[in-house]
Protein backbone atom coordinates (compact mmCIF):
# COMPACT_ATOMS: atom_id res chain seq x y z
CA UNK A 1 0.00 0.00 0.00
CA UNK A 2 0.88 3.39 -0.71
CA UNK A 3 2.85 5.04 2.37
CA UNK A 4 0.23 8.38 1.94
CA UNK A 5 -2.49 6.33 1.77
CA UNK A 6 -1.42 4.58 4.29
CA UNK A 7 -0.73 7.87 6.89
CA UNK A 8 -4.34 8.97 5.47
CA UNK A 9 -6.00 5.93 7.34
CA UNK A 10 -4.19 5.85 10.41
CA UNK A 11 -5.05 9.55 10.76
CA UNK A 12 -8.38 9.27 9.88
CA UNK A 13 -9.11 6.46 12.35
CA UNK A 14 -7.36 8.72 15.30
CA UNK A 15 -9.82 11.68 14.27
CA UNK A 16 -12.41 8.79 14.88
CA UNK A 17 -11.41 8.43 18.13
CA UNK A 18 -10.93 11.72 18.48
CA UNK A 19 -14.62 12.27 18.32
CA UNK A 20 -15.21 10.51 21.03
CA UNK A 21 -14.30 13.33 23.01
CA UNK A 22 -17.32 14.95 21.85
CA UNK A 23 -20.43 15.51 24.49
CA UNK A 24 -22.85 15.89 21.78
CA UNK A 25 -25.40 13.25 21.77
CA UNK A 26 -26.21 13.95 17.99
CA UNK A 27 -23.21 13.49 16.17
CA UNK A 28 -19.87 13.11 17.25
CA UNK A 29 -16.96 14.56 14.79
CA UNK A 30 -13.31 14.44 14.96
CA UNK A 31 -11.09 16.87 13.07
CA UNK A 32 -6.71 16.44 13.28
CA UNK A 33 -4.83 19.37 11.53
CA UNK A 34 -1.95 17.85 10.53
CA UNK A 35 1.77 19.58 8.94
CA UNK A 36 4.74 17.48 8.12
CA UNK A 37 3.58 14.42 8.81
CA UNK A 38 2.90 15.99 12.90
CA UNK A 39 -0.22 16.20 14.27
CA UNK A 40 -0.61 20.22 15.04
CA UNK A 41 -4.35 20.29 16.37
CA UNK A 42 -7.08 18.54 17.05
CA UNK A 43 -10.63 19.10 17.72
CA UNK A 44 -14.27 18.12 18.39
CA UNK A 45 -17.50 19.58 17.90
CA UNK A 46 -18.29 20.99 21.26
CA UNK A 47 -19.16 24.03 22.93
CA UNK A 48 -16.82 26.79 23.50
CA UNK A 49 -13.67 27.08 26.33
CA UNK A 50 -15.53 27.86 29.61
CA UNK A 51 -19.09 26.76 28.49
CA UNK A 52 -21.09 23.52 30.23
CA UNK A 53 -20.37 20.72 28.13
CA UNK A 54 -23.48 20.33 26.94
CA UNK A 55 -24.17 20.47 22.77
CA UNK A 56 -27.92 20.13 22.69
CA UNK A 57 -30.71 22.34 24.99
CA UNK A 58 -33.69 20.39 26.39
CA UNK A 59 -35.12 19.74 22.86
CA UNK A 60 -32.20 18.02 21.48
CA UNK A 61 -31.07 20.65 19.26
CA UNK A 62 -27.79 21.96 18.83
CA UNK A 63 -26.96 25.04 20.75
CA UNK A 64 -26.24 27.80 18.25
CA UNK A 65 -22.87 28.57 19.86
CA UNK A 66 -21.66 24.78 19.61
CA UNK A 67 -18.21 24.96 17.11
CA UNK A 68 -18.02 22.03 14.47
CA UNK A 69 -14.93 19.43 14.70
CA UNK A 70 -12.56 21.87 12.42
CA UNK A 71 -13.64 24.78 13.48
CA UNK A 72 -12.44 24.31 16.51
CA UNK A 73 -9.20 22.85 15.62
CA UNK A 74 -8.51 25.67 13.23
CA UNK A 75 -8.90 28.45 16.04
CA UNK A 76 -6.71 26.08 17.94
CA UNK A 77 -3.76 26.39 15.97
CA UNK A 78 -4.44 30.04 15.99
CA UNK A 79 -3.79 30.16 19.86
CA UNK A 80 -0.74 27.83 18.90
CA UNK A 81 2.84 29.08 17.59
CA UNK A 82 1.27 26.79 15.17
CA UNK A 83 0.47 27.69 11.18
CA UNK A 84 -2.14 25.51 9.60
CA UNK A 85 -0.72 26.90 6.53
CA UNK A 86 -0.23 24.19 4.11
CA UNK A 87 -1.57 21.60 6.27
CA UNK A 88 -3.85 18.85 5.59
CA UNK A 89 -7.29 18.61 7.63
CA UNK A 90 -8.76 14.64 8.53
CA UNK A 91 -12.69 14.49 9.22
CA UNK A 92 -15.12 12.07 10.09
CA UNK A 93 -17.73 14.08 8.11
CA UNK A 94 -17.45 16.52 5.42
CA UNK A 95 -17.43 20.04 6.65
CA UNK A 96 -20.16 22.29 6.23
CA UNK A 97 -20.22 25.77 3.99
CA UNK A 98 -18.91 27.61 7.35
CA UNK A 99 -16.04 25.68 8.36
CA UNK A 100 -15.53 25.81 4.56
CA UNK A 101 -14.73 29.07 4.62
CA UNK A 102 -12.48 28.68 7.52
CA UNK A 103 -10.28 25.52 5.65
CA UNK A 104 -10.19 28.22 3.10
CA UNK A 105 -8.41 31.33 5.52
CA UNK A 106 -6.54 28.97 7.25
CA UNK A 107 -4.53 28.16 4.24
CA UNK A 108 -5.40 24.15 4.51
CA UNK A 109 -4.21 22.99 1.72
CA UNK A 110 -5.77 18.77 1.33
CA UNK A 111 -9.18 17.70 3.32
CA UNK A 112 -9.80 14.18 3.92
CA UNK A 113 -12.59 12.89 5.57
CA UNK A 114 -15.13 10.17 6.08
CA UNK A 115 -18.46 10.12 6.22
CA UNK A 116 -20.30 12.60 3.46
CA UNK A 117 -22.29 15.24 4.70
CA UNK A 118 -25.91 15.32 3.22
CA UNK A 119 -25.61 18.76 2.09
CA UNK A 120 -22.02 18.93 -0.27
CA UNK A 121 -21.98 22.97 -0.62
CA UNK A 122 -18.96 23.08 1.94
CA UNK A 123 -17.08 20.39 -0.22
CA UNK A 124 -17.83 22.37 -3.50
CA UNK A 125 -16.56 25.31 -1.87
CA UNK A 126 -13.29 23.92 -1.24
CA UNK A 127 -12.96 22.40 -4.43
CA UNK A 128 -13.31 25.61 -6.07
CA UNK A 129 -10.86 27.60 -3.64
CA UNK A 130 -8.70 24.53 -5.13
CA UNK A 131 -8.41 22.53 -2.05
CA UNK A 132 -7.36 19.07 -2.16
CA UNK A 133 -10.32 17.09 -1.13
CA UNK A 134 -10.49 13.17 -0.40
CA UNK A 135 -13.39 10.82 0.88
CA UNK A 136 -12.23 7.62 2.60
CA UNK A 137 -15.47 6.17 3.06
CA UNK A 138 -16.53 3.75 6.16
CA UNK A 139 -16.41 0.86 3.34
CA UNK A 140 -13.10 2.31 1.50
CA UNK A 141 -11.74 1.94 5.58
CA UNK A 142 -12.94 -1.55 5.93
CA UNK A 143 -11.34 -2.22 2.71
CA UNK A 144 -7.82 -0.84 3.48
CA UNK A 145 -7.47 -1.93 6.91
CA UNK A 146 -7.68 -6.08 5.54
CA UNK A 147 -5.55 -5.27 2.36
CA UNK A 148 -3.00 -3.87 5.05
CA UNK A 149 -3.26 -6.99 7.48
CA UNK A 150 -3.13 -9.14 4.31
CA UNK A 151 0.36 -7.47 3.32
CA UNK A 152 1.18 -8.07 6.92
CA UNK A 153 0.39 -11.87 6.67
CA UNK A 154 2.41 -12.19 3.29
CA UNK A 155 5.37 -10.67 5.03
ZN1 LIG B 1 -19.04 23.01 10.11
Amino acid sequence: MEKQLKFDLSYLQMADIWAKNSYSKRLQVGALLVKERMIISDGYNGTPSGFENVCEDENGVTKPYVLHAEANAITKVAKSNNSSEGATLYITASPCMECAKLIIQSGIKRVVYRDAYRIADGIELLKRANIMVEQISQQKIDALLKELEEEKDSE
